[in-house]
């Protein structure tokens, strides 16, 4: 073999075994963390983390912190005899403990199904289905319950927001916690909920003075609280990080902004807060790229989006879908204008679940190549300003 093949093939093999090895490496470092639920201090130390890897890429980083309420179930449960049965308290739910008979409301919890038993001072347990869980709710007040307890239709726990304050105390639970419910047995309903306000902060990475970026390349990487969120989303953050590294000295690197949005999952909260700050520097981007589940393959990747970037994505042969899959960051862009496709390889069994602790780093470089592909195509149309 020629000495400068072998040489370029053993620089490839590094480079490749490099790449390997620090996305593995990011991603088992920061799962250490633990949930990266917005506010918490393991999201803050997996951004800081991040933030270290961009500046050493040689891009500017700069964040951007913003504040908003919210509602937080600090762990809440059921007791029934010694056992201790754990459920969600409902978002917007009073806090406090009731202890008191267990009664099971015929039917779904609507005012003729509480007019055939009496709840009065006790624990209202009621089924999910027909009846938003507020009304329920209302109609277990009216008729003089304690406590409400809800319990989910399909396998597994139950998370729901009533939308408007209660006086009661409503937990959700799954139908096996349900199923040790009986009636007339006394219970210990347990809900313990705060209020706080949360400091949330977007990180951005560019190189040095870009003020007029042509791209957006960005991922949530705050998470839901008990899921460790390999899948959803720090294999979208990890793809944005690839790509800056592959793009870092190309114009692509030169013309691109690099985010991690935080508050995504409280509802889309830091592309919301980035995009109604920043309304000079979106108006420059001809492309917002969201990445966001890449890192398992529940389903092929796929491309949904701005039907102009899906043209662009189509041409050039890349996997474009026209249904609407799903709300993440891209949204607050197109709202604001700015045509944005979002990257997704469906919905795993382990979403927002404790189970979401793995992700494969080669679907991630998977994805990066498309989104780099195109990148590419969009600037080869995009004059350069
Ligand atoms: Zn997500």
């Amino acid at each position: 073999m020629h000495p400068a093949i072998r040489a370029a093939l053993l620089a490839l093999a590094t480079l490749s075994t490099t790449a390997h090895a620090t996305l593995e490496d990011d991603a088992r470092t920061i799962l250490t963390y633990g949930p990266r639920v917005a506010g918490s201090p393991a999201n803050e130390q997996a951004r800081t983390y991040l933030e270290a890897q961009f500046r050493a890429l040689g891009y500017d980083t700069r964040r951007e912190t913003f504040t908003y309420p919210r509602f937080d179930d600090l762990g809440s449960d059921v007791q029934v005899g010694t056992q201790t049965l754990t459920g969600r308290a409902m978002q917007d739910s009073a806090g406090g403990t009731v202890s008191a008979a267990v009664v099971r409301v015929p039917g779904t919890g609507t005012p003729e199904d509480f007019a055939r038993v009496d709840v009065k001072g006790r624990v209202a347990v009621i089924m999910r289905g027909q009846l938003p869980f507020l009304q329920k709710t209302q109609n277990a007040l009216s008729a003089g319950a304690a406590g409400v307890i809800i319990i989910n239709t399909t396998p597994g726990e139950l998370r729901g927001t009533l939308g408007t304050r209660t006086a009661l105390p409503v937990l959700g639970v799954s139908p096996t916690t349900g199923s040790a419910l009986q009636d007339g047995q006394t219970v210990t309903l347990n809900v313990r909920v705060q209020d706080s306000d949360v400091q949330a902060t977007n990180l951005i990475a560019f190189k040095s003075g870009l003020s007029t970026p042509t791209m957006l390349f960005g991922a949530h990487l705050d998470s839901v609280p008990g899921a460790p969120g390999a899948n959803d989303n720090l294999s979208g953050s990890l793809t944005v990080l690839e790509i800056a590294r592959r793009a870092a000295n190309t114009p692509i690197g030169a013309r691109s902004y690099f985010m991690l949005f935080d508050g995504e999952e409280d509802g889309l909260l830091g592309s919301r807060n980035f995009v109604k700050d920043n309304t000079a520097l979106i108006g420059t981007l001809k492309a917002m790229m969201n990445f966001d589940m890449v890192g398992v393959n529940a389903a092929p990747l796929e491309l949904a989006g701005t039907s102009s970037l899906l043209d662009t994505a189509r041409t050039a042969g890349l996997p474009t879908n026209g249904r609407d899959i799903g709300r993440s960051d891209h949204v607050s862009f197109q709202q604001a204008g700015v045509p944005a496709v979002m990257f997704y390889r469906g919905e795993d069994a382990n979403y927002h679940q404790p189970g979401d602790t793995i992700y494969d780093p080669q679907l991630v470089r998977d994805t990066a190549d498309v989104a780099l592909k195109l990148a590419d195509d969009v600037l080869n149309v995009t004059p350069a300003h």
